[in-house]
């Protein structure tokens, strides 16, 4: 298998550490908002990498950590907990915001077919560790204590950048847009691996610890949580690009400070949804969630399908014209398959063996996804028997995860049931138009209307959903 590296920005060919056995650790999501389908495309991908590695016969375990604690509003030390900024725009304590948005994320990730992680922690349960951590940084002449924090020492360091042969002036542009000098820091590039509480009086969560009652940094969690479970030799470590700089580089700086050694061998970055403001970001405003592609009736798995068309080391634009090619090109495929089901009778082993390598041959060539899903049109071309065909879609979608043989729940509507959906559906999003320029009038007579004819509707998170009562 063939994987790009961040770190030696080559694809390379893929060695674990311990024959057979992959560990991956994957940051995962800061739980103040919903996921935005950007943050899910890292997901959607780094679940094509997992498993796409489990196909190709590897034992992985994958570890994923919750941030609900310490990602401050810049990805620098600057700015307020999202957590409690969060917490404050709902009137909710934090506890309650990281548990709803975490069971939000869950949700998500499950409509969009998305493996939960072997591993789930939140940063919340790790403080001892990241104390623990701290502590020994301390002890190694790595760290240091000023104003009360904290501080990594990152001119202790024969290389700090080991990300990229950019200036550290870009670097510090990219990621530091609303930095204002910390006068504690020894270096421009020190971070804070633990906060007291002289600098951010109203933060919720704090723990006692030997510098004072405080709370964590953003960095240590995934340093600390991946140790936890995965010891002191990871394989993988995913994210989007943007955790590059400065929270990968400062993941790698203390966890090597801390180990004395070398500590992840491959480094995944998934590159951004875009759409026309560019990054689609939860702190810009400009998000998309599931539910909301869900209300504008798109099946999630669309998105997924969207998203495996593209590779993930490039850029992804996001329109709803693109997203209408890729259900057109979705539906039309699952009539494709769906047309195998009644397919009996075993796989023609050579056919089998000849398009399953193709597929693994696309994957392992750095995660191709276009390409494995070429080798799947190529199946549904192929001369073979159905059999074979059901068999060949049966496997490749245990990594393209898009439920090609899974018959809608409706599939035993009648034209009649359709035309009443196809009605009720335009008619709902006639009434969402009405109170979106505020036609309450209007938007009570779809309702009683639609009432009139049997059909009640409901107006939920997920968007209205409507039932014959
Ligand atoms: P966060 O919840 O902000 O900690 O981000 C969760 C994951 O989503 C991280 O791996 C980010 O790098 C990734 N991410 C954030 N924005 C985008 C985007 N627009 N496109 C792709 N991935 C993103
Ligand atoms: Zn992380």
């Amino acid at each position: 298998m063939k994987l790009y590296n961040t770190l030696t920005r080559r694809v390379e060919e893929f060695v674990p550490n311990v024959e057979g056995k992959v560990n991956m650790y994957t940051c995962g999501p800061t739980v103040y908002h919903f996921a935005h389908i950007g943050n899910l495309r890292s997901y959607i991908c780094e679940d094509v990498l997992e498993k796409s590695l489990r196909y190709a016969g590897y034992d992985v375990k994958r570890v994923m950590n919750i941030t609900d604690v310490g990602h401050l509003s810049s990805d620098a030390d600057t700015g307020e907990d999202k957590m409690v900024a969060g917490a404050k725009r709902e009137h909710k304590t934090v506890m309650e915001i990281a548990a709803f948005y975490t069971k939000c994320f869950f949700e998500d990730c499950e409509k969009l077919n998305i493996k939960r992680p072997d591993v789930v922690e939140p940063a919340t349960n790790c403080i001892p560790q990241f104390i623990h951590m701290i502590e020994v940084l301390l002890e190694k002449g790595y760290a240091y204590q000023a104003g009360e924090n904290v501080y990594f020492d990152t001119s202790k360091l024969d290389e700090y950048f080991v990300f990229g042969n950019q200036n550290e002036e870009e670097q510090l542009l990219g990621a530091r847009e609303d930095v204002t000098e910390d006068p504690n820091k020894r270096n421009r590039n020190d971070f804070v691996l633990w906060f007291t509480k002289s600098k951010f009086e109203d933060q919720a969560l704090k723990w006692d610890s030997p510098w004072g009652v405080g709370y964590p940094g953003w960095h240590i969690e995934c340093s600390c949580i991946s140790m936890k479970h995965l010891g002191e030799y990871m394989d993988i470590h995913c994210g989007g690009v943007d955790n590059m700089f400065p929270h990968h580089t400062n993941e790698i700086a203390q966890s090597e400070a801390y180990l004395g050694h070398k500590w992840c061998n491959y480094w995944f970055h998934v590159h951004h949804l875009n759409d026309r403001n560019g990054k689609m970001s939860k702190s810009k405003g400009n998000i998309l969630t599931v539910s909301v592609l869900e209300e504008q009736g798109y099946d999630p798995l669309v998105y997924r399908f969207f998203c495996l068309q593209s590779h993930y080391r490039k850029p992804l634009e996001f329109t709803f014209e693109l997203l209408d090619n890729a259900k057109s090109a979705y539906e039309k495929l699952k009539k494709r398959t769906l047309a195998l089901l009644p397919a009996e009778g075993n796989a023609d082993p050579a056919v089998f063996e000849e398009y399953r390598a193709r597929f693994l041959e696309a994957l392992g060539n750095d995660i191709n996804t276009s390409m494995a899903i070429t080798v799947l049109y190529d199946v549904l071309k192929a001369d073979t028997d159905d059999a074979t065909k059901k068999a060949l879609v049966e496997s490749f979608d245990q990594v393209l995860s898009l439920d090609l043989l899974k018959a809608p729940e409706n599939a035993e509507e009648t034209p009649e049931d359709a035309e009443l959906a196809a009605y009720v559906e335009e008619q709902i999003a006639l009434r969402k138009a009405a109170k979106k320029e505020k036609n309450f009038a209007e938007a009570d007579r779809i309702r009683e209307e639609l009432l009139s004819r049997g059909i009640q509707i409901r107006d939920t998170r997920e968007g209205t959903l409507w039932e014959k009562i």
